[in-house]
C-alpha cells in the first residue's frame, strides 16, 4: 500500500490544529511541511498523522500533533529566537522549532534516542539544530539566555536553571504535576520574577533529572 503522507499531514493540520483553534500561520505551516511519518519506526509510519502519541522505544513518546502545536504556538517565535528544548526525543519537536526559529538547542537524557534524532535532524537539512545528551533539568548555560524554552516533559516544579536561563520577556512552555499528569504552564519572566498561566491539562512522560524527578519509577 503507497500512502500518501503529505495529504495525510495536511488533514492532520485542518482537522487536528485549525479545527482546535491553532492559529500562527508559521506554526500550521512548519507542521505541514515537516514530515512527522520519518520520526516513527516504519511500522507506525502509517499512525504518524493520527490525534495521539506514539511510542519511539525507550518507554518515551513523540506527542500528539494537538499539544506540539499548542505549545509551539504559545513561544510565539517570529524568527529571530534562540530556543532551548529539554526532551528531543524523536527530534520532531526539535524540527518544527528549526523551522521557526533562528537556533535551536535540544537537550535528551537518553543517548539512544539523541543519536538518532541528531542523525534524522541532520539529514533533513537543518542547520540550526543542535542536540546533546545530558540532564536538561540544568539546561545549557553556555548557550543562555534564551527567547522560548520548551520542556516536553512532566515536571514536579519550574526547575530553576531553567528561569535563570530565560530572557526577560522570554517564554517557557512546561507541564506541571504529578508523574501521570500535569497542566501545561506558560511561564514569562518579567524583571521581577515570573508570570504563570495554565493553558490545558496533558499527560507527558516524566522529567527526570537533577531539578524534576530523581527517577523513572517511585
Ligand atoms: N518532543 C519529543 C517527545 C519527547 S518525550 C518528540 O517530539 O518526539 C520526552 C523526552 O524527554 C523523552 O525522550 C525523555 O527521555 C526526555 N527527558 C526526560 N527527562 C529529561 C531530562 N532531564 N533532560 C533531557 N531529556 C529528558
Amino acid at each position: 500500500m503507497v500512502i500518501d503522507f503529505e495529504r495525510a499531514r495536511l488533514k492532520m493540520v485542518d482537522e487536528q490544529l485549525v479545527a482546535r483553534g491553532i492559529k500562527d500561520p508559521r506554526v500550521l505551516s512548519a507542521m505541514g511541511r515537516v514530515a512527522r511519518h520519518l520520526f516513527v519506526e516504519e511500522a507506525l509510519a502509517d499512525r504518524a498523522y493520527g490525534d495521539h502519541a506514539l511510542p519511539i522505544g525507550e518507554r518515551q513518546t513523540i506527542s500528539q500533533p494537538y499539544m506540539v502545536a499548542l505549545m509551539t504556538e504559545a513561544l510565539a517565535l517570529k524568527g529571530p529566537e534562540r530556543v532551548l528544548e529539554i526532551g528531543t526525543g524523536s527530534g520532531y519537536q526539535t524540527a518544527v522549532l528549526a523551522e521557526l526559529a533562528a537556533r535551536v538547542y535540544s537537550i535528551e537524557r537518553i543517548a539512544d534516542l539523541a543519536v538518532k534524532a541528531r542523525r534524522l535532524i541532520a539529514s533533513l537539512g537543518y542547520r540550526n539544530a543542535t542536540i546533546k545528551v545530558f540532564d536538561g533539568t540544568i539546561g545549557w548555560k553556555d548557550e543562555s539566555p534564551f527567547d522560548a524554552i520548551l520542556v516536553a516533559a512532566g515536571s514536579p516544579e519550574i526547575p530553576a536553571p531553567l528561569i535563570e536561563q530565560l530572557k526577560v520577556g522570554g517564554r517557557m512552555i512546561i507541564p506541571v504535576g504529578d508523574r501521570t499528569t500535569q497542566m501545561l504552564k506558560k511561564v514569562i519572566k518579567t524583571p521581577t520574577g515570573v508570570e504563570a498561566a495554565s493553558l490545558t491539562g496533558c499527560v507527558f512522560v516524566p522529567l527526570i533529572g537533577a531539578h524534576a524527578w530523581a527517577k523513572e519509577d517511585e
